[in-house]
């Protein structure tokens, strides 16, 4: 038998959707053993380096983290990959995929990935790996950037926030998703309509409100309408990104009970923050689509709860402070994005132990649920076969936002000062313990391709 590189004896371990006394064997950076019969903590090899977990920690599978914007090449003074995959490892996201926008060039071809590898020698600690983008220029070559592994296409309805990344229009949205449709690809869909939102009243000045009312439910629900309608028209798997407005919800729950391959997430700040809390000039609140009332926001979390939304990924997207105009606090002016892929964790299991819900629940969000949506089958769980990418989180520890604690380049936070449970006290990556002071472990991930040769799946050199 092959020499186990760690044996992991965890009181408490969330496996097969329960929290389970486990004993978790790991050979060569993956799961080989998960043993939850009674007992199964007696049953440790001897000789193997074995860590015995205290009664206070739970091993949850390492999250995944499908939308983060890294910045890098081009915007690294906004973020960049050491600095965000740091802040990763510290929030027990183990894989990131990174947004193809708003590094320089934008990811919407094969040489702008190159440039974005090229970006992260030394830098990664924790995996990583990149989404395609589809602009009105790249349409009818996107094969080229799926057969290098992008987990695939991110497309805007409506201006995206730079220049170099336009919007498709409703026609171009249909093209690219035929185009997408024909190689068995994924779009993933920033759904606001910018019709609706040019025949709004532009957002000036330091009231959340103005801004509120210039990106109306209305234009998420239109824009949602619009992909499912496309959907059915192409047969092309989607996904709506960052939903903010809970009206949209009926429609998509619709969508997936006549069996559209269409999927959805949310993000922690949509199930966290409200509206009604944002004071005039609090740009760190601002980001696209906004953050709502208190009543959408609880029925985004009744759509967690009866699995119209599939998953909890951080939209992370810093900028350097300046942007966010704290000097007017005008929210017409100030970028928009909220940083958080080091809280996310803490964040959700804050909201949704108050509610009821567990971390079971967390990890189907955060973990699993991210993993299947991007085709990672091995990971997102602890089961034999998975990596053990995995994390030791204390769920009854608190601990209060300080800008200065977080790993992110730039630490412009809009959770400052708020109290959270739930501490990462370790992680694992291929089931070595992460260690900030010391060499970047992470790789760069690709989609698995399957070879042609064989019936092993494989990724490109
Ligand atoms: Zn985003």
């Amino acid at each position: 038998m092959t020499h186990p590189d760690l044996v992991i004896r965890a009181h408490r371990a969330i496996v097969d959707g329960a929290e389970r006394e486990a004993l978790v064997v790991v050979v060569d950076g993956t799961i080989t053993t998960v043993d939850v019969a009674p007992g199964a903590l007696d049953r440790a090899p001897t000789g193997a380096p074995t860590v015995t977990l205290a009664r206070d920690v739970v091993l949850l599978p390492g999250l995944v983290d499908t939308h983060v914007h890294v910045n890098e090449p081009g915007r690294t003074d906004w973020e960049g990959f050491a600095s965000a995959t740091r802040a990763a490892a510290r929030g027990g996201v183990t894989t990131l995929i990174d947004m193809p926008l708003n590094s320089s060039p934008v990811t919407t071809g094969p040489a702008a990935l190159d440039a974005k590898l090229a970006s992260t020698v030394g830098k990664l600690h924790v995996d990583t790996g990149f989404w395609g983008g589809v602009v009105p220029e790249n349409l009818g070559r996107l094969g080229e950037l799926w057969g290098r592994g992008v987990f695939g296409f991110k497309c805007f309805l409506l201006h995206s926030g730079i220049d170099e990344f336009p919007p498709l229009d409703p026609a171009q949205m249909l093209a690219a998703m035929a185009e997408i449709a024909d190689f068995g690809g994924l779009l993933i869909v920033h759904a606001e309509d910018a019709e609706t939102i040019d025949a709004q009243t532009p957002p000036d000045g330091p009231l959340y409100a103005g801004f509120l009312d210039s990106r109306p439910v209305s234009a998420e629900v239109r824009a949602v309408a619009q992909v499912i309608d496309g959907v059915r028209r192409t047969g092309c798997r989607a996904h709506i990104l960052h939903l903010s407005a809970a009206d949209a919800l009926p429609l998509i729950r619709d969508a997936k009970a006549e069996g559209l391959p269409i999927t959805v997430e949310t993000c922690p700040h949509y199930l966290s923050l409200f509206a009604e809390e944002i004071q005039p000039g609090a740009t760190h609140y601002k980001c696209c689509p906004p953050i709502r009332d208190a009543g959408n926001r609880e029925a985004l979390w009744e759509g967690l709860r009866d699995g119209t939304i599939d998953l909890v990924v951080s939209d992370h997207s810093p900028c350097v402070p300046e942007l966010k105009r704290f000097d007017t606090g005008d929210f017409g002016e100030a970028w928009g994005g909220i940083a958080s892929v080091q809280l996310g964790l803490p964040i959700m299991w804050s909201e949704a132990r108050r509610r009821g819900m567990g971390l079971p629940d967390v990890v189907r969000w955060m973990a699993s649920g991210p993993a299947a949506f991007a085709g990672l089958p091995d990971r997102g769980a602890i089961r034999p076969g998975a990596r053990a990418d995995l994390v030791v989180l204390a769920p009854d520890d608190a601990f209060v936002v300080l800008p200065e604690r977080l790993e992110h380049k730039n630490p412009v936070t809009a959770y400052a000062e708020r109290a959270l449970a739930g501490v990462v006290r370790e992680v694992y990556l291929a089931g070595h313990r992460v260690d900030l002071d010391r060499p970047a472990a992470g790789h760069p991930v690709f989609r698995p391709i399957p070879s042609p040769a064989s019936s092993r799946m494989e990724t490109p050199a």
